[in-house]
């Protein structure tokens, strides 16, 4: 897995966001590097999605977001949607309109976003599912005519037609199976490295992310609790939280758990001290009493006040 270079990517510093005074997010901070593929995990409700769209200037009406996001050294711009950075929404299929040929939808977006002309963009449109395997008549299909897989193929040729230097992928998997899962998020990983344009993937699918991703960011109750090297924090989690996110991962020869073993309660959100105290056996006075920062341990960031380091 590659280290990161020091430049980043995309700098995401302090992101909040809130609903009535009730904040989802809270206090976010990330980079993404050029190339690399970094996940967002967390249970449903940990605001890894609103994280995503926010980034994005995609928070749902209503949101009050605050905070930093810069791509390249200077702040997204509505502008750099579509062309810079790219978004594969949750059950992104479905957006494909019924009435367009494929490769006009795509064309579309390569001429509405960079002013290339009508021939040109359909050039570009159909080289971009050339390379997801869709070519010849299967391009120039209505969605309807395809199956299933192949309409994940053309929504990830969207995303990639204007030659992004990040794609926000939001659950791009969710209503596959597992083997379908793991070919389409492959394929997805393997366009954008060819394409230079580096991945966040939105996912509650740890199995998934373990294979695709080079950098793992846990999210827990609208804060980033642990981020690091995804074979160091997979293999030598050091937050309570990710332990026990790990722990509902199904074991060889084991039936498959679906929720976190021993972790009772909900998040405590609005009192202070630890959202996670209510749920951690590592849960003392001190975590009560203070919030905790990330903070570097070892080789990861972890906001934890006792992090111990165990194998998964
Ligand atoms: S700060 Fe305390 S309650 Fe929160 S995760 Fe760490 S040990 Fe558990």
């Amino acid at each position: 897995m590659p280290l990161p270079p020091s430049e980043p990517l995309l700098a995401v510093e302090g992101l909040r966001v809130s609903f009535a005074g009730a904040e989802a997010v809270r206090g976010v901070s990330f980079d993404v590097h050029p190339g690399e593929v970094l996940a967002l995990v967390g249970e449903s409700g940990a605001g890894k999605s609103l994280t995503g769209r926010a980034l994005l200037g995609l928070a749902p009406r209503g949101a009050a977001v605050s905070g930093r996001v810069l791509l390249r050294g200077a702040p997204v711009t509505s502008a750099d949607l579509g062309r810079r950075l790219a978004w594969i929404p949750q059950d992104a299929t479905a957006s494909l309109s019924p009435v367009h040929r494929v490769d006009a939808q795509l064309a579309f977006a390569a001429r509405t976003s960079t002013g290339r002309r009508r021939g040109a963009a359909l050039a570009v449109a159909r080289r971009a599912l050339a390379e997801v395997g869709l070519a010849g008549a299967v391009a120039s299909a209505y969605p309807h005519a395809l199956s299933g897989g192949m309409r994940q193929r053309a929504v990830i040729a969207m995303a990639l037609v204007n030659g992004p230097d990040l794609v926000v992928a939001d659950e791009p998997t969710t209503a596959l199976d597992a083997e379908r899962r793991d070919q389409v998020l492959a394929l997805l990983r393997e366009r954008c490295a060819a394409a230079g344009a580096a991945l966040l993937l939105v996912s509650h699918d740890l199995e998934s992310v373990r294979r695709h991703a080079d950098r793992v960011a846990v999210m827990y109750a609208g804060r980033i609790v642990e981020l690091g090297a995804a074979e160091v924090v997979w293999g030598r989690p050091a937050a309570p939280y990710t332990r026990g996110l790990l722990a509902s991962l199904p074991t060889a020869g084991l039936p498959h758990r679906s929720r976190l073993p021993s972790f009772e309660g909900v998040p405590r959100l609005s009192a202070v001290g630890c959202a996670f105290a209510p749920r951690c056996p590592r849960a003392d006075a001190l975590c009560r009493g203070e919030d905790p920062e990330p903070r570097a341990y070892g080789d990861r960031l972890v906001a934890c006040h006792h992090p111990r380091e165990a194998a998964a």
